[in-house]
């Protein structure tokens, strides 16, 4: 395993469309693996894969009740609203409210190619969408409530 460098925002990666996975192989997993190391390491509830580089669509998440791992996720239902604050390890420091879907169903593969669905709500189901953006070139920053209210954060205040 290993903890991958972030990119962030200027970097043309996070921009692009991430090509769909054909197949879930031994490097795919050892990216998850990475991934998912990188995650915890720097205290973020969700990567996606263009974050570290590689434009592919997978991502790994973990509300705080153990991590999930989707490759091509997909959100298939959406319903409902919900507004919450709402960082990236790609915007340091920058912080914003975004209105997201209160709930979606998600379906993807996992590590072992098989198609799974995860229905999500709150929490989980906002970092669902923010990953699933960065797969489409999007940032939270581009989809504020009120963009002049975006809050800076340094560290060590
Ligand atoms: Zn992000």
């Amino acid at each position: 395993m290993a903890v991958l460098e972030i990119m962030t925002t200027g970097h043309p990666v996070l921009k692009q469309i991430a090509e769909p996975v054909e197949f879930v192989n031994k490097k795919i997993r050892q990216l998850l693996d990475d991934m998912a190391e990188t995650m915890y390491k720097t205290d973020g509830v969700g990567l996606a894969a263009p974050q570290v580089n590689v434009s592919k669509r997978i991502i790994v998440l973990d509300d705080g009740n153990g991590l999930i791992e989707v490759v091509n996720p997909e959100i298939v239902k959406k319903e409902g609203a919900q507004i919450g604050l709402e960082g990236c390890l790609s915007v340091p420091e920058l912080f914003g409210e975004v209105e997201r879907y209160e709930k979606v169903e998600v379906h993807g593969l996992n590590r072992n190619n098989k198609k799974i669905k995860i229905k999500a709500e709150g929490f989980l189901a906002r970092i669902f969408q923010h990953e699933i953006d960065h797969l489409n070139g999007i940032l939270f920053v581009e989809k504020l409530v009120n963009p002049n209210e975006i809050m800076i954060h340094k560290k060590g205040q």
